[in-house]
């Protein structure tokens, strides 16, 4: 029994992912990141295993699990592979929670199913080159094409956009005439055969580097009626609304890194000699392991307490942007000392923790920086004080 009581399904979706994960991703881990390779016989045994449909209800031929066995899972993934990670938050939190949550039974029968199946990965288009954290700003622009629509635009950053079957993209309805801000912004859904799609640029990463982050380029890109996800001007809030589920998945991989980066060094500590001794012997290197151990239980705490208040139905905006902050500066902090207890060692690709380092890094940038998340919770820790008696408990 640990200190957070989970259920008896949730500790074995937790188990099965664990045991993959170290017979299956561990292994190649450290090659799949320097050679940056996507590794698409991996994608078909966590498709096996039913990874890509966690979140997807049994109907639509999903797991159909509940969040924190979602999350637990995740994290587990991410101490072997946080590439793997990455790839499994954005499909199962981002474009399934968007079709789950705002799609026709038609858009639903039609695209969960391959998903569940890993057949079609699901990627998000939000960002350009130009509107980042101000997402609002985005430029791609749909117009009316007959009964469908026409898109032109460059959307940037794409999570394995290159692999995708399912991209959920954000896209300007309104008109230059008439901007309407946020609620000018719709969200389509886009397949890989549409005339006028096209994979641009891919980055080259300093993390994460078995996930291909790409541009995808609209160009003309000719899109039929029925591929717009609900209300239209609704898009931007709907991506929104999922970087709710998204900023727990990301806060989930953060703590797999970070664990990833404790579990090496508590063993590193204890081999390694000096001054005639294990270093894990001096109070100064213990210390640094029980601050690393504190932060990351603290934060998968606040993390599962946030899935579970949002599993009942509470408003947990607040809650996921504090779980993502703390959750991501954890990691970047435990991987930080991780480099440090190793000492020359860390900084060199013979040991993990300096994959651990770089993959850390990206958690406190995507899916919102650690200051828009800041900016979420102040907004909110503000509203609530101005509000009733202004009592700041939970
Ligand atoms: C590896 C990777 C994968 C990604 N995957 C996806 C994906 O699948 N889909 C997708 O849509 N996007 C994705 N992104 C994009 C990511 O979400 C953005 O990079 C992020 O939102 C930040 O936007 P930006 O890079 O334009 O930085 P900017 O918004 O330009 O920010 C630059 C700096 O300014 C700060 N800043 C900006 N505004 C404020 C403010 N108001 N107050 C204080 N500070 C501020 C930021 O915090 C940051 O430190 C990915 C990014 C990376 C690196």
């Amino acid at each position: 029994m640990g200190l957070l009581a989970f259920t008896d399904e949730q500790r074995e979706v937790r188990d099965l992912a664990r045991a993959y994960a170290r017979r299956r991703l561990a292994p190649l881990a450290a090659e799949r990141d320097r050679e940056e390779r996507f590794d698409r016989s991996m994608v078909a045994e966590m498709a096996e295993l039913g990874f890509f449909g966690m979140l997807i209800p049994e109907a639509h031929g999903g797991l159909g699990l509940d969040p924190q066995g979602y999350l637990l899972a995740l994290e587990e993934i991410a101490v072997a592979d946080a590439s793997a990670a990455v790839l499994l938050s954005v499909h199962n939190s981002l474009p399934v929670q968007m079709l789950l949550e705002r799609g026709t039974d038609a858009q639903r029968t039609r695209f969960l199913p391959a998903m569940a199946r890993g057949e079609a990965l699901g990627a998000f288009c939000l960002s350009e080159p130009e509107a980042g954290s101000d997402a609002a700003s985005l430029r791609t622009q749909a117009v009316r094409d007959g009964d469908g629509w026409r898109l032109d635009g460059t959307k940037a950053w794409v999570s394995h956009g290159s692999e995708a079957g399912v991209l959920l993209c954000m896209a300007r309805t309104d008109t230059p005439d008439a901007r309407r801000g946020a609620r000018g912004i719709s969200a389509f859904i886009l397949t890989p055969d549409l005339p006028g799609f096209r994979v641009g640029k891919k980055e080259a990463k300093l993390g994460l580097r078995a996930s291909p982050t790409v541009q995808v380029v609209l160009e003309e890109c000719r899109v039929p009626g029925d591929r717009l996800l609900g209300a239209e001007g609704e898009g931007l809030l709907y991506a929104l609304g999922s970087l709710d589920h998204g900023r727990l998945g990301i806060a989930a991989q953060a703590i797999g890194i970070a664990r990833a980066a404790l579990e090496a060094s508590a063993r590193y500590v204890g081999e390694r000699k000096q001054f005639g001794k294990a270093i894990g012997e001096f109070q100064a290197v213990q210390f640094k392991l029980a601050d690393m151990a504190a932060r990351i239980t603290s934060a998968r705490a606040l993390v599962h307490a946030a899935a579970a208040a949002k599993a009942r139905g509470e408003k947990v905006t607040r809650f996921c942007s504090m779980a993502k902050l703390t959750a991501t500066e954890t990691a970047m902090w435990v991987t930080t000392q991780a480099v440090q207890l190793f000492g020359g060692y860390g900084y060199v690709t013979d040991y993990p923790v300096e994959r651990h380092f770089r993959d850390a890094k990206v958690t406190e940038i995507y899916e919102g920086t650690s200051e828009i998340q800041r900016i979420v919770i102040a907004r909110e820790t503000l509203a609530a004080a101005a509000a009733a008696d202004g009592t700041l408990e939970d």
